[in-house]
C-alpha cells in the first residue's frame, strides 16, 4: 500500500493524527489466516516439546531394565558411551539430561548394551 505519494513501495502505517498526542497507529487488524497460522503454531510447539506421560516413562524403563537384567546387566565400554551420547547431544529430542521420546535418563540408558534409541539413531550393543 502507498501512501499516496505514488511511490508503491512506500509501505507508510494506517494512523491519525491527534493534535494533542501526535501521530496514533491504528492497531493492526488480525486476519483469520493469521489466527489459524498461530494456533498451528503453538499446537505443533507443544506437540514437539512433550515430554511422554508417566505411565509411558514407566512402561519404557520397565522394558528397558528387563532387557538389561535379561542380558546379564552389561554395560556398554566408555568409547561406545561416548559415541551415542554424542549422537544424543545433537538431537532435537535431547532435552538436557533426558530423552524427550521415551522420558529416559540418557547417561544411564546409553551406557546399557541392550538400550536402543526411540528413534533408531543409535541400536542396541548385542552380538548375535
Ligand atoms: S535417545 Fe535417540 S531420540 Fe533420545 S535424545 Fe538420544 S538420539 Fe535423540
Amino acid at each position: 500500500m502507498g501512501c499516496g505519494c505514488g511511490n508503491k513501495n512506500n509501505k507508510s502505517t494506517k494512523g491519525r493524527i491527534d493534535p494533542k498526542k501526535g501521530f496514533i497507529q491504528e492497531p493492526k487488524k488480525t486476519s483469520v489466516n493469521e489466527v489459524s497460522l498461530a494456533a498451528t503454531n503453538r499446537a505443533k510447539f507443544e506437540e514437539k516439546n512433550k515430554e511422554p506421560s508417566i505411565l509411558t516413562k514407566a512402561l519404557t524403563l520397565g522394558s528397558a531394565v528387563a532387557n538389561h537384567v535379561a542380558d546379564g546387566m552389561s554395560k556398554c565400554s566408555k568409547t561406545e558411551l561416548a559415541i551415542r551420547l554424542d549422537i544424543c547431544d545433537k538431537c532435537p529430542e535431547r532435552k538436557d539430561t533426558t530423552c524427550t521420546k521415551c522420558g529416559c535418563l540418557l547417561t544411564v540408558k546409553a551406557g546399557w548394551k541392550t538400550a536402543t534409541c526411540p528413534m533408531d539413531k543409535w541400536p542396541a550393543l548385542i552380538e548375535n
